[in-house]
């Protein structure tokens, strides 16, 4: 079962399934423009520490005007905070804000070398995403998605028609980011079967020059962070729709008791409850495991559209 091959053991795979062709391979000096599809609060800050740290120009993609105006103001934001707390010049900041392009259309990708798509996380959509990519960036463009739990293989095999071809999906990895990705170093590396090393390489190599350490996971439900942040999430939810606690001592006794920055449910409505509970289906679905289950509560809130900071409502308001 593909899903649970580690790398190394997809490596010692018969020759005829691994996969090393590959058309990308460059170093990170060689990505002279990042792609950016998604400008909500993960993209935008993909694109900001790109503009910032790897001091690349970056087109930065939303279908939706509003959302990459709201994506654009609070990066205007985070340059003037960062400014005001020294942490960078106002020089830098005005040469990061230069980097960013902004647009609407997603056929402006045509000169990227890498590109990093963090669309909600939605399979079909992600899916239709990375056949146009397929087509609208160049060949020897990588193409990586920043996705919680959707297989990369699932991912890579949307971008050709013929699974003999690979000239597409080998270039296809996962650069999973964490939330704020301003703040946290670290950077989950995921390839699906297809990919080649010469992408996972330069995958890292583009993680490094954003001042990330990457760390490299199998194609497995959830990856190593999820597969482990979540569960802790949804059994905090749990364990409030069933009484063991109320949403106060359920934080604090995380908080105060492991020394973490804010306890789950906050936690959770940071990250959005409706990714929340998109990674568990993905968790409960691809084991087959009941232990994987969502949280009711969980669901429902998001049937609210109660779905944490970003909607004004989660555990908390805002
Ligand atoms: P979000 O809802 O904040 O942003 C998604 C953005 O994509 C929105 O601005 C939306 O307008 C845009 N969009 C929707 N359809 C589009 C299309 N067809 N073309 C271009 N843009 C489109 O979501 P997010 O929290 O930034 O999550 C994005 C991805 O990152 C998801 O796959 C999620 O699982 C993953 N992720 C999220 C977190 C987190 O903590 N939120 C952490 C790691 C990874």
């Amino acid at each position: 079962m593909i899903w649970a091959l580690s790398r190394q053991q997809a490596l010692r795979l018969p020759s005829q399934l691994r996969c090393f062709s590959s058309a990308a391979s460059r170093s990170a000096a060689e990505v002279k423009r990042l792609g950016v599809v998604g400008a909500g609060q993960m993209g935008l800050g993909i694109a900001l520490v790109a503009a910032l740290k790897a001091k690349v120009p970056v087109t930065l993609v939303d279908s939706s005007p509003q959302s990459l105006e709201r994506g654009l103001s609070f990066a205007g934001k985070l340059l003037a905070k960062d400014v005001s707390k020294s942490r960078i010049t106002q020089e830098e900041a005005d040469e990061a804000w230069s980097r960013l392009t902004p647009t609407n259309l997603i056929e402006e990708l045509g000169d990227v070398d890498f590109v990093i798509e963090a669309v909600p996380e939605i399979p079909q959509l992600k899916f239709d995403i990375f056949a146009k990519l397929a087509d609208v960036c160049p060949p020897h463009a990588i193409l990586a998605t920043n996705t919680s739990s959707i297989p990369i293989t699932r991912i890579a095999a949307a971008t050709t028609s013929d699974p003999k071809d690979l000239s597409n999906s080998s270039r296809v990895v996962s650069t999973h980011f964490m939330n704020p990705v301003p703040v946290q170093k670290g950077v989950e590396i995921i390839s699906g079967l297809q990919t080649s090393q010469e992408t996972v390489d330069t995958a890292i190599a583009f993680c490094k020059a954003m001042g990330k350490i990457p760390s490299v996971s199998a194609d497995s439900p959830g990856f190593l962070a999820n597969r482990i942040l979540m569960p802790y999430i949804n059994e905090a939810v749990v364990c409030l729709e069933t009484g063991v606690g109320d949403r106060d001592a359920i934080d604090a006794i995380m908080k105060n008791g492991t020394n973490v920055p804010m306890g789950p449910l906050q936690l959770a409505d940071f990250i959005g409850l409706d990714t929340c509970l998109a990674i568990m289906k993905v968790l409960h679905t691809e084991t087959g495991d009941s232990k994987y289950r969502p949280s009711v509560l969980l669901s429902k809130m998001v049937d609210a559209g109660w779905l944490g900071k970003k909607s004004g409502k989660g555990f908390y308001d805002y």
